[in-house]
């Protein structure tokens, strides 16, 4: 609706209905938006406990329910009182008489488009002067929406067709171009119909045979609101479900019966389903959609991100021909908009994209599933609300009693205390499958594990980055053509330079983090701002020229290998090489048709794809994430060496990872040597009962950024101080405030960054009614505390 504010017109949402307003003096809505209601009272009850329960305002949790492009800024228009006649007899200075020729030129003008118009500064100051003196009026109107249904003219026969085949016979024994023209035109309309103008055009439509069609009656035109799919031109052959594995079917039952026990107005169920790297969790999703669908409900599936589960997807859509919605951020506005709209008026059986399409308007909700459910992708790190798409899941299935399906081979540690403690229910595939020739399938087991002490290596005078047993076992499946990953944690963090002199290392100057060294332009890069020098010949310190490259990035190891395995082909899959829209795919491609032998990648890789040929998994260093000073790096280091060693191994001839590391008896990476997840469970779940930490106390991260370095710490200092001094006022012993400490990476674009960190049963209670001053950020939740 639109609503007076002063004397604007802005934008709102109607939240709730009453007899009578709660306030003394209310104003009539001006008008209604849309004439249904855009968001349905489940939707807005979780925007209202997504803004209770990350302290984010109310209009942003509603923003995320909104369709695209839905929002629209007020703007000021400014109209003159004054005529063209008048101007020479006024004193005004030059820049006020030339804003006001140019109103009195247009009519009216949008602010913004005087200043821009005539280059002009502090356009307030002047408007204002204008004003005062009578000669300019202000109003205020809402800016256009940013995007409307695509509408496509078209022409529409409106003769039988085979009248208008008999005409176009006729016409073409005449064989005038004219003639000719109209009798093309006809046959076209004959076929299908109606037809876009523009390609009419091309057969040779006029503007006057267009008139000459509409005047015989022949003919209409008319505006096709037409649908931008992103999913059109890809047609997916439908695939049969195959018969499920007696684990398989059990996990698909459960979920069934909870889908027949749904009911709105009661809380769906919650499921955890654990299942080991290929063990057939997608199946299950599968046949929980079939059952859904059965029943006439519809299902929302998230996946962690749309570009890098290709084959997830492809699989949805193989199921469900035509009725599977795509949605993720490499849609323009326009393609989002018109799948909003469709998905609004259910047209889909079920919508695919990550976090945000929990919010997608799927009418008769009946199914969430939220595949990899321990990704961190999952929560919103920038802007507001910073919420956790999993915690707003089980939220959503409480409100419309749909039914939570979480799927992992390696479960947060939170999720799978939840399944201990009862509130979701856990599913067990232990069994990972491999298919057999006959299409069906047979259990397999998960891939050996080798754990190589890099320590070892350097006193057996092995400097090379590959140990002497992953070397020999590169070279033995090249020699068997199978094909091998090489995995590196995280896109070269690492790659830094050093001089070898007095150990200087060149970081970027607005950010305190050390640059990264990229080989082909020989360039150092900030991969938090993007800043980019050219790498120094000599140390800027000393002066030396003994400054090297250090540590590795994945061009530093796509060299090493071409080194170290003569004729192998390599691939890269990072971000610097995926840049384009459907870079990932077409490298996944290649590599599947077997392109290329080894695949040097980082993180990206370990997300639920399916490789066949692949019998061996390097990773070149486990310890990376293992030092990083945040609580979750144990069991962040133990889920991505688990994913990644589960690459190996899916097709017939088994497979190996190796896994090199200077920690060997960190129990992160013991636990993933051994495939233990019950081994890394424990562990985590004990300390974490002992310090506090969730699930057992929940975390809110408060953030000060600020250009002044001193000034930053004080701040944050304050800050604590303050927060301690209204905790022991309002007597919450069980409150941790811990700092005021810096951030991991120190200053990022030129703000210094100071945290400090609330714990206990429920820190956000604490700053609920407490206004943040500026400068500060919250975080209820965090995904970690770097
Ligand atoms: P996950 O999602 O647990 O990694 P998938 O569902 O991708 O496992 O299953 C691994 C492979 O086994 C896939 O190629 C899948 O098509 C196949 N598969 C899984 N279950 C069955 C089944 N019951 N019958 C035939 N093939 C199956
Ligand atoms: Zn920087």
């Amino acid at each position: 609706m639109y609503v007076p504010f002063g004397a604007r017109s802005l934008q709102g949402v109607v939240m709730q209905v009453g007899e009578e307003s709660e306030f003394l003096e209310a104003r009539e809505i001006e008008a209604l938006i849309d004439p249904e209601p855009v968001v349905s009272p489940e939707r807005l009850a979780l925007a209202r406990w997504l803004s209770e329960h990350y302290l984010a305002p109310l209009f942003d949790c509603v923003s995320l329910m909104l369709p695209p492009g839905f929002k629209r800024r007020p703007l000021t228009v400014l109209r003159p009182l004054a005529a063209l006649d008048e101007l020479p007899r006024l004193s005004l200075t030059d820049k006020q008489r030339r804003a006001l020729a140019y109103l009195i030129e247009r009519g009216e003008a949008e602010v913004e488009e005087l200043r821009r118009a005539l280059r002009l500064t502090n356009v307030p100051a002047l408007v204002s002067a204008l004003e005062r003196r009578g000669l300019v009026q202000r109003a205020y109107r809402l800016s256009r929406p940013q995007v409307q249904p695509k509408v496509v003219p078209h022409l529409r026969l409106l003769a039988p067709p085979r009248e208008a085949e008999a005409e176009a016979g006729a016409l073409e024994q005449d064989g005038s171009p004219k003639a000719m023209r109209r009798a093309m035109v006809l046959r076209a309309l004959a076929d299908e119909e109606a037809a876009p103008l523009s390609r009419l055009r091309t057969l040779g439509l006029t503007a006057a045979l267009l008139r000459d069609l509409q005047a015989d009656g022949l003919a209409v035109a008319e505006d096709v609101t037409v649908v931008r799919d992103p999913l059109a031109g890809r047609v997916y052959p439908a695939r049969e479900p195959p018969e499920l594995t007696a684990d398989q079917d059990a996990a698909s039952r459960a979920i069934a019966s909870a889908l027949e026990a749904a009911a709105p107005g009661r809380p769906g169920r919650a499921f955890l389903l654990h299942g080991v790297t290929g063990s057939g969790k997608t199946e299950v999703y599968l046949a929980a959609l079939d059952h859904a669908v059965a029943l006439g409900r519809r299902a929302v599936v998230l996946v962690p991100e749309i570009s890098l589960t290709p084959q997830t997807v492809r699989r949805f859509g193989e199921r469900f021909p035509g009725r599977v919605a795509v949605m993720h951020s490499g849609l323009s506005l326009g393609q989002h908009f018109d799948i909003w709209h469709e998905v609004r008026e259910g047209r889909y059986a079920v919508a695919v994209g990550p976090r945000g399409a929990l919010f997608a308007p799927q009418p008769d909700l009946g199914l969430v599933i939220i595949d990899e459910e321990h990704e961190w992708t999952y929560k919103q790190q920038e802007g507001s609300p910073r919420y956790h798409a999993r915690l707003a899941a089980e939220e959503l299935c409480r409100l419309t009693g749909a039914v939570l399906v979480l799927g992992s081979a390696t479960p947060d540690v939170e999720s799978h205390f939840y399944a201990q403690d009862g509130s979701y229910r856990l599913l067990e595939l232990p069994q990972r499958l491999q298919r057999t020739e006959s299409g069906g399938v047979k259990p397999a087991p998960l891939p050996q594990v080798e754990t190589i002490d890099l320590r070892e290596e350097l006193k057996a005078g092995n400097r090379s980055i590959f140990s002497r047993s992953l070397a020999a076992a590169v070279r033995q499946a090249l020699d068997s053509r199978e094909q091998v990953i090489l995995f590196l944690n995280r896109r070269g963090t690492a790659s830094f330079v050093q001089c070898r002199d007095c150990g200087h290392v060149p970081q970027c100057r607005s950010c305190a983090v050390a640059l990264t060294y990229h080989g082909p332009e020989a360039a150092l890069v900030c991969h938090y701002c993007r800043r980019q020098l050219s790498a120094p010949l000599s140390c800027p310190q000393c002066g030396g020229n003994r400054i090297r490259m250090m540590g590795l990035g994945t061009e530093r190891v796509e060299e090493e290998a071409r080194l170290a395995f003569p004729g192998a082909r390599t691939l890269r899959w990072d971000r610097d090489v995926t840049r384009g829209r459907d870079a990932h795919e077409s490298i996944l491609a290649r590599f599947l048709a077997h392109e290329a032998d080894i695949l040097i990648g980082t993180q990206m890789i370990a997300k639920g794809l399916d490789m066949p040929l692949v019998t061996l998994v390097g990773i070149i260093s486990a310890d990376v994430a293992l030092h990083l000073p945040d609580f979750r790096a144990g069991e962040r280091t133990f889920q991505l060496l688990e994913q990644v060693a589960g690459r190996a191994g899916r097709g017939p001839r088994g497979g190996r990872v190796i896994i090199q590391t200077y920690t060997p008896t960190h129990y992160a990476v013991e636990a993933a040597a051994a495939h233990d997840y019950h081994a890394l469970y424990q562990q985590e779940i004990d300390f974490r009962r002992r310090l506090g930490y969730p699930p057992f106390g929940r975390l809110a991260l408060l953030t000060f950024a600020h250009t002044g370095e001193a000034f930053a710490q004080e701040q944050a200092a304050l800050m604590a101080q303050r927060l301690k001094e209204e905790r022991d006022r309002r007597g919450l012993p069980n409150l941790d405030i811990l700092g005021p400490a810096p951030a991991f990476v120190p200053r990022v674009r030129g703000r210094w960054r100071w945290h400090v960190t609330l714990r206990g049963s429920d820190p956000a209670a604490l700053l609920r009614d407490l206004s943040l001053p500026r400068g500060w950020t919250l975080d209820v939740d965090p995904a970690s505390v770097l």
